[in-house]
């Protein structure tokens, strides 16, 4: 039996969504939504059906603030390369933004030891009337959440539009993209129990955004190329059922404290503070790589990540740890437990229990 913890990289795919999907993927149905005969015009109903749940379960104005991607990464890229000027973003992104903010040379305002962006420093970066500010609200390496109120609040006073990375927050926290008060915000549908390759950028009516793809005139000009029919009608089945993702997480955050009590008893160092998701524990271990640690837990059948990204061989601390002036050595061994609405009582203390038996054994090799 293997033990699933790694639900901020990707969550299993819906009962629900699977069967929405499976019409549009058996042979003979599929059609293109923008072809006018009785097949399109059926693939076009089930994409506007898709549309209506997706704008329902993250509170939008209408179902034509919705825009499907390819998702959170393209949605991601359509706001920080489609909005020119000055950008304004935090160190602590997911690489989607990172890579392009760092290609139009963005301003990056840093966090705090707990993972909270620094409002002073975002105060100063707004001075310089950026053509827009992006945010993680709920960051996928540590679970910490942004205070939207706050960033909200000095956005709407320099009247810089604010675009909200929310991939890891629905079905998490509760979310309405109208009470966030941004411009923008993405969403992916596999951190939902949806499909991978499909996500959606919601854009508040009224604000402008550039297509970055030429060529058709899907999703009302804002974004070219024939629709992922299964995939967007996956993704509408998942996000109708944010609200019983919503109602499991009580239950999720009471097992990932049970979590951290077992392991804080081992010795481990939580990383991040403040309001978090409820599914998330980034943890630490004294002399132990976290790289080992994923290895020795995946060989005894429980899946979780480090807070790390390996490039060409070589493992990077992650940016995230680093920029919450976590120094380098605890950053390698910083070890993510992410836990999804499914995850049980039984698997959490059957992880703790091979945890007691792989933490003291790791760190025996490492001394
Ligand atoms: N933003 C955040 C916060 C994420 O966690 C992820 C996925 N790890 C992405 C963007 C990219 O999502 P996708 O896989 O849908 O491109």
């Amino acid at each position: 039996m293997r033990i699933y913890l790694d639900h901020n990289a990707t969550t299993p795919l819906c009962s629900e969504a699977a069967e929405a999907m499976m019409p549009w993927l058996t042979a003979g149905l599929a059609a293109n939504p923008s072809s006018v005969h009785e097949e399109g015009r059926a693939a076009r109903e089930a994409v506007e059906h898709a549309r209506a749940r997706v704008a329902e379960a993250i509170g939008a104005g209408s179902p034509k603030e919705v825009v499907f991607t390819s998702g959170a990464t393209e949605a991601n890229a359509m706001v920080l390369s489609a909005i020119r000027g000055h950008a304004v973003t935090t160190t602590v992104e997911h690489p989607s933004i990172l890579d392009a903010a760092q290609a139009r040379d963005a301003a990056l305002v840093g966090v705090d030891i707990d993972g909270a962006l620094d409002l002073l420093e975002l105060d100063d970066a707004l001075r310089f009337q950026p053509s827009v500010c992006s945010v993680i609200l709920a960051n996928n390496e540590t679970g910490v959440i942004q205070d939207a109120a706050a960033i909200r609040e000095r956005c709407i006073a320099r009247g810089v539009p604010l675009h909200f990375d929310a991939s890891q927050a629905l079905g998490k926290i509760k979310l309405d993209v109208r009470d966030l008060g941004c411009d923008y915000a993405t969403f992916s549908a596999h951190k939902v129990h949806g499909p991978t390759g499909v996500g959606a950028l919601w854009i508040k009516s009224g604000a402008p955004l550039e297509p970055i793809l030429g060529g058709g005139h899907q999703e009302r000009g804002r974004r070219a190329g024939t629709e992922n029919l299964a995939g967007i009608v996956g993704f509408g089945a998942a996000a109708a059922r944010a609200p019983a993702l919503l109602d499991r997480m009580p239950a999720v955050e009471a097992l990932r404290d049970r979590l951290w009590e077992g392991l804080s008893a081992l010795g481990a160092a939580r990383n991040g503070d403040g309001r978090m998701l409820p599914n998330t524990l980034s943890a630490r271990f004294d002399g132990c790589e976290g790289e080992t640690m994923l290895m020795a837990l995946d060989l005894a059948g429980v899946a979780v990540s480090v807070g790390s990204a390996c490039s060409a061989g070589s493992l990077e601390p992650s940016h995230v740890l680093l920029a919450m002036e976590i120094d380098e050595e605890d950053a390698r061994r910083t070890v993510r437990f992410s836990l999804g609405a499914g995850t049980t009582t039984a698997e959490i203390e059957r992880t703790l229990m091979l945890a007691a038996e792989i933490v003291p054994r790791v760190r025996v090799a490492a001394a």
